[in-house]
């Protein structure tokens, strides 16, 4: 079996006690069944005693998850106050789920071919993705760097639907990292190829006109260049009221947004809307922030964006090469997932005195995907639907397009 990671995929860590946001708080740990009898058997009796109450079976199980354990006041019951797992400490790593073991590692599987990335819900995966020029050059097999077209299957007698994906996928990723071209514009052209898709497979001989056809239509980002500002402070208000909710209407702690992302999203709130008297002075302010911040990350964190988004395209490179309804809802996936960073980045960018450092845009992301399962629910069947409160939210930007709504409040 081959592989293809990023060069970022083999220098991942877990920093353990040292980590800011533990995988082991702030969500649902789903189990399979091995793992759940393993912890109907343990023989330390306060461990026991946990497990009895804290991990409970589904009603039935769902693609191999047939538990869960459920968190005590936001946090994993088997978390030690050294914030490291008492059940690894007292039994290996056999005792763990695969859940466990394996995060923040994500894993695709094509034929012969197996696709390795990270995560952004943990810090350490977020800080080694985000920041380096070099971290979304693709490796084959810990050897080969990838220079030209990314072979997702090793077989060339494929068939052209295949095919197709994966040159729908080459040319989205070289659009994300080519420089002359804006990431809003590049994000526009791969959303109108996912649509072109069908029809490609029936005419794959035009892919390179319809591609030369959408460069041109999109190059010039003038399209989306005017003030977002109300759309955005609107947006926010509209989320701030549906994630309350939840976390007010939740039954217990396993189905509340960790605390962390509840706070960040007050101080944002608090910080662009409590503090002006008005509507027009929030977006007056709103405006300048975040033109500030863009010209800030451009000049002192230039990969940021276009690394974040070819994770995203490298980590569900599905959406290119799956013929299911739904999957090209994964980019509003994407999209939203750097829209919520960029609004909590623009509340650290302000009390900050229009500075932001590293580690502040990696809690702006980590704490945003560690709770995207909040904002966005996998229904399975490749199917990406959107919480109520937030379609609803989006509805009022573009009521016929999620995807208009979030490029036009990320752009
Ligand atoms: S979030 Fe990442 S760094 Fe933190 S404890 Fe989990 S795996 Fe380790």
């Amino acid at each position: 079996m081959n592989h293809l990671i990023p060069k970022y995929y083999n220098e991942f860590k877990c920093i353990g006690s040292d980590c800011p946001e533990t995988c082991c708080q702030g969500w649902k740990i789903s189990i399979d069944k091995d793992t759940f009898n393993k912890y109907q058997k343990l023989d330390n009796v306060n461990l026991k005693n946990k497990s009895d109450k804290f991990v409970k079976k589904l009603p039935k199980e769902v693609k191999g998850f047939y538990a869960q354990i459920n968190m005590n006041n936001g946090t994993c019951p088997f978390l030690g106050q050294d914030k490291l797992c008492s059940v690894q400490k007292e039994y290996g790593n056999s005792y763990l789920s695969t859940a466990c073991a394996q995060y923040p590692r994500k894993l695709s599987v094509f034929k012969n071919k197996e696709l390795k990335s990270l995560s952004l819900g943990c810090p350490e995966s977020a800080r080694l993705v985000l920041f380096d020029k070099n971290s979304m050059n693709l490796v084959e097999d810990n050897f080969y760097e990838i220079k030209k077209s990314i072979k997702l299957y090793n077989e060339r007698n494929i068939d052209e639907t295949k095919l197709l994906g994966e040159k729908l996928f080459n040319l989205s990723f070289s659009l994300l990292k080519n420089n002359n071209i804006s990431l809003e514009s590049s994000i526009c052209i791969i959303k109108k190829l996912l649509e072109e898709q069908k029809n490609l497979e029936f005419f794959p001989e035009k892919l390179s006109v319809v591609y030369d056809y959408l460069i041109e239509q999109f190059k010039n980002e003038d399209f989306l260049k005017f003030d977002t500002s109300g759309l955005n402070i609107e947006f926010l208000k509209n989320f701030y009221k549906f994630a309350s909710e939840q976390n007010c209407n939740a039954k217990n702690s396993s189905e509340q947004m960790s605390k962390n992302f509840i706070k960040s999203l007050n101080s944002t709130y608090k910080s662009l809307i409590l503090k002006f008297k008005s509507s027009e002075d929030q977006y007056k302010n709103f405006e300048s922030l975040k033109s500030q911040l863009s010209n800030y990350i451009r000049n002192e964190y230039p990969y940021l964006f276009r690394n974040y988004f070819l994770n995203e395209l490298f980590s569900n490179v599905t959406m290119f090469t799956s013929r299911k309804p739904f999957s090209e809802n994964r980019l509003e996936v994407s999209l939203l997932g750097a829209l919520m960073p960029q609004l909590l980045m623009i509340e650290k960018f302000s009390s900050s005195k229009n500075k932001i450092s590293q580690d502040d845009i990696l809690k702006a992301f980590y704490l945003t995907h560690k709770n995207i399962g909040f904002l966005v629910q996998y229904t399975g069947n490749f199917e990406f639907k959107f919480r109520d409160g937030i379609a609803e939210a989006l509805k009022k930007i573009d009521p016929n397009s999620t995807f208009n709504s979030l490029i036009l409040l990320f752009a």
